[in-house]
């Protein structure tokens, strides 16, 4: 049996979806900027699909723009906001448990000038609001903060960050990436008030290669890749129909869903906490996020990299840290203060809506193997 437990880097990919992408490549496989019957029929799904998206997301159609992925939502955001307030100042603030794809194009900006401030996390793994309020200033143009960290499972204060930042930079703009929050924890850019919101399909059962910047209606934005003029103008190519459509029918069902899912992830993040305090209590919490789906662990004194491969070969699948930064030593660990023992054991359990008990058990005859089987570093 594979116990899969590591939906925060990837989910399976749902029935409904691959059936969405199968029929959109067989049938509906006509260019949609096409002015004959076939790429009218490509254009009428796509605004279908455009507007399933927008109502799982509770935001109007026309905000929605899809992307490849919420690495490249991430990046256009921050571009697009910097380039817009190019006069208003060289000033961005984020935080120090970014995604990469976040953190790496402030990085870059850095390099070209810009001041970044990268607030830091405190001990539950979220961001204080007064730090925020210390870093705010006229001529910050940008900040990009998170709705939920994908190593820890925290929760951060958005819509709170967003009215801060209106008072004190009144011409900044607020970017969030939710692509770990989107159908995990309930919310609407409207109701954060965010100016751009990014969103990713492979996270939500919907295939790997597509997802959707949301951008307030109203921004005036430069277009981010110039071309056919796809996109309202913005993000030109021709759109992937066949992951659209399956990025849709993802939505519709994680929509439809969203109630009994959480719920069912809350109870087994519940149930592995228990099981744990019960069989490995050597084993602790990182962290106190609150995110349904996320669970950030430590077993201080052994290698979450050996822990890892060792589980994997029982057929348990969980993450040391964060899968995108390939072993690299986690950043978010190491901004939250943890022990280089602590850090070192630290990995990260994920569930979805389909994961069930057994899952979690493997995980924990697993943990109570390995311990056993395992020479600690720390002895
Ligand atoms: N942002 C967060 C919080 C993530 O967890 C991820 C993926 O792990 C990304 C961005 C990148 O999304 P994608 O894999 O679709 O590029």
């Amino acid at each position: 049996m594979t116990a899969y437990l590591d939906n925060a880097a990837t989910t399976p990919v749902s029935e409904a979806a691959a059936q969405a992408a199968l029929e959109a490549m067989r049938e509906g496989w006509g260019n949609p900027s096409s002015r004959y019957p076939l790429g009218s029929r490509a254009a009428a799904r796509l605004r279908q699909d455009r507007e399933t998206v927008a109502r799982a997301l509770g935001c109007r159609a026309d905000e929605i723009f899809f992307t490849s992925c919420g690495t490249e939502g991430d990046n256009w955001a921050i571009q697009a906001a910097v380039h817009k307030n190019r006069r208003v100042g060289k000033h961005i603030i984020t935080t120090a448990i970014e995604h990469a794809a976040v953190l790496e194009p402030c990085r870059r900006l850095e390099q070209a000038g810009y001041e970044v401030t990268c607030l830091p996390p405190n001990r539950d793994g979220s961001v204080s609001l007064e730090a925020l309020e210390a870093a705010l200033r006229p001529d910050t143009v940008l900040v990009s903060m998170m709705l939920v960290n994908n190593e820890l499972g925290s929760v951060l204060p958005v819509r709170e960050a967003v009215r801060l930042t209106r008072r004190l930079a009144p011409k900044a703009l607020f970017h969030t990436d939710a692509v770990q929050g989107f159908l995990k924890i309930p919310f609407t850019p409207k109701e954060l008030g965010v100016d751009l919101l990014t969103v990713s399909g492979h996270k939500i059962h919907a295939p790997k290669g597509v997802g959707a910047l949301y951008i307030r209606s109203g921004l005036g934005l430069e277009p981010f890749i110039l071309g056919g003029g796809q996109e309202r103008g913005l993000r030109s190519g021709t759109e992937a129909t066949a992951q659209i459509a399956a990025l849709a029918a993802a939505c519709r069902e994680g929509k439809e869903r969203f109630d009994r899912d959480v719920a069912h992830m809350e109870e087994l993040k519940a149930y592995t906490l228990e099981q744990l305090a019960l069989r490995v209590p050597k084993a602790k919490r990182v962290g106190a996020g609150t995110a349904p789906h996320i669970l950030a662990l430590t077993l201080p004194g052994y290698k979450a990299e050996v822990l890892v491969r060792v589980l994997g070969d029982m057929g348990v699948c969980v993450s040391a840290g964060s899968a995108c930064h390939r072993g690299k030593p986690s950043h978010v660990y190491a901004a939250m203060g943890l022990s280089k023992g602590e850090r070192d054991g630290s990995f990260r359990v994920s569930f979805s809506g389909e994961t069930r008990r057994e899952e979690v058990d493997a995980l924990v005859d697993g943990l109570v193997r390995a311990r056993d089987g395992l020479f600690t570093t720390m002895s």
